[in-house]
Order: C-alpha cells, then structure tokens, then sequence
C-alpha cells in the first residue's frame, strides 16, 4: 500500500540536505535559527515547520469534532436544507439516519440547489439528492488522507470512532491549513478567540482552550483523556460543571461563567492569590 512515505522522504531528505541536519529536533532548531538569523522569513518558517510536524498528526488532530458538526437528519424537506447551507455557510452538509451516529450521505449547496431549481413545486427528497459519504478512520495520518483526497478528488470525510460512531468531519481545508496555517475563506464567522486577556493576570476562556495553550500562561494540565479546558474541568468534577462552579489548579482559580448540559461555554481564570481590587480602590490604597 502506498502511505506516502516514499515521496516524504525525498521532502524530508532535501530538507535534511538544505539545512545539514540528520533529525527532526535539530532540523526544527536550524530552521527557527535560520529565522532568527533572518535567512528565513517567519512565513516560510511557520510553513516548513508545518511540514515537519505534518507527519506525525492524525485526523482527530485538526477534524471539526462530532458536537460542532452542522447536518441535518434524512427526513427534512430539501428546502429547509438550504436554509441550513445559508445559516451555516458551509457547503457540505452532512445527513443522519436518527441519530448523529449514523451518518448516511453528504448533501453538497450545488445539488441543492439545483434541485430546488428543477422541482420547484415538489421538491425531492433528502436522500435523492445526497452522495455517499467518504468514512475514515479518526487515527488514519493526515498526510494519507491528503493523498486520498487527492486521488478520489474528494473533500470531505466523516471520521469515524473506533465503535463505528461519527467522530467528526475533516476537508482538505483543514489538512493544508496544518501547513499553510489558518484559511479564512469569505463565509467564516470570525471566530471568538478562546484565550482573552481581560486584565491584569485575568483571562477569560471558552470551554474549547486547548490545554497546550495554557502551557504559555505557566499552567501545565496534562491529560491522555481530553485536550480542552473545558473536557478537563468536566473530568475533575465527574460532571459537566454548572455555572459559578469553581476549581482550584496550579495556583489559578477556574470560574465557570457559562455551561449548558453538555459543555462549558465560557469560564474565567485567575491567580489564587489575585486581589480583586477595583482599580479607584487600589489607587485609594484600599
Ligand atoms: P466550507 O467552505 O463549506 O465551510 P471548507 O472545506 O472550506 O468548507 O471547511 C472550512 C471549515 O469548516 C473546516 O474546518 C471544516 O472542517 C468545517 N466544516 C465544513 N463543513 C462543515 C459542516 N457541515 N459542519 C461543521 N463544520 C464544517
């Protein structure tokens, strides 16, 4: 079977040849080095470690998780799907069979369209419209997947867990981006920022912070189990916290703002020892 490997080694041997170097740790430091020393420019940087990193990554790294996936269930009316296209601005829209488990085909806005278009009194339905969907392992390397994109001129899969259950959703889009960094296209919502200073040692966070993130704030969490600090609160408690629920970690105090049912939307995070002052009381000295 052909994993790509061939052709990565030509990269990575050339690689290794520019810059003298026979490892990967050292062939990342002689590229941030070449940056410092200005040899590089901080794009082509950022690119070159992407490739270097990209061979290690799998499709539950950079997929849109099961929970944030827009799609619709098999027995709504085409119309209503368009509607979706146009709240979602996404162009692919997965379809389910009862429950978001079982992902049954992919409606694209152009067949939607169309359709809506040549039956415009009644509509086809759903599943006369969609095509099959393209299911891939969520452990399957990014670097194959491109290559079988590529190879089906596909741009989307649905990955699956290792019980069958939808996983999440990859694009092509989201595996260049591992190298060419972020692609805003025209219909992205600007997206909050998951990690916001609000004042002095102060920051608010949403439930999906990565935990890799916060190691630049001095706060190590790790977990094999769950990557966001919003899974990590909720794996300390045994339960999806509810809002004011406070923790207490690493000499930081963690307030949940926001949480529904099934996730913490929002939180703030602040030293143990913070005074909570308000600015005209610090300066009265209070
Ligand atoms: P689109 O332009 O249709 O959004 P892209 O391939 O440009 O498709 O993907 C942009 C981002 O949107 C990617 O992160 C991808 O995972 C995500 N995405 C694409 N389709 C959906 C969808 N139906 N629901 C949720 N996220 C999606």
């Amino acid at each position: 079977m052909d994993d790509g490997t061939e052709g990565h080694s030509t990269i990575w041997s050339r690689l290794c040849r520019l810059f003298g170097h026979d490892n990967q740790e050292s062939l990342e430091k002689a590229i941030v080095e070449a940056r410092e020393d200005g040899e590089v420019e901080p794009d082509e940087e950022s690119m070159l470690l992407g490739i270097l990193r990209f061979d290690g990554l799998q499709v539950q790294d950079t997929m849109t998780p099961r929970t944030d996936i827009d799609c619709v269930s098999d027995d709504i009316p085409l119309k209503e799907v368009a509607r979706v296209i146009v709240r979602s601005g996404h162009s692919r829209i997965p379809v389910f069979k009862e429950t978001r488990d079982n992902i049954v085909g992919i409606l694209h806005a152009k067949d939607v369209l169309s359709s809506l278009l040549d039956h415009e009194g009644d509509a086809p339905s759903v599943a006369s419209v969609m095509r099959e969907p393209f299911f891939v392992p969520e452990t399957k390397s990014i670097r194959t997947l491109l290559q079988e994109f590529r190879a089906s001129k596909q741009h989307i899969a649905i990955a699956l867990d290792e019980y069958g259950g939808t996983s999440g959703l990859i694009t092509i889009e989201d595996v260049l981006e591992e190298i060419v960094g972020d692609i805003e296209d025209e219909h992205d919502a600007p997206r909050e920022e998951d990690i916001r200073s609000v004042g002095e040692g102060v920051y608010e966070l949403t439930g999906r912070a990565m935990l890799e993130d916060l190691k630049e704030l001095g706060i190590n969490l790790n977990s094999d189990e769950v990557d966001t600090i919003g899974g990590y609160l909720s794996m300390e408690a045994g339960h999806v916290p509810e809002k004011d629920e406070q923790f207490t970690l690493q000499g930081w105090i963690f307030t949940v703002l926001e949480a529904d049912r099934k996730l913490i939307q929002k939180l703030r995070m602040e030293p143990a020892d913070h005074e909570t002052l308000l600015p005209e009381e610090a300066a009265a000295g209070a």
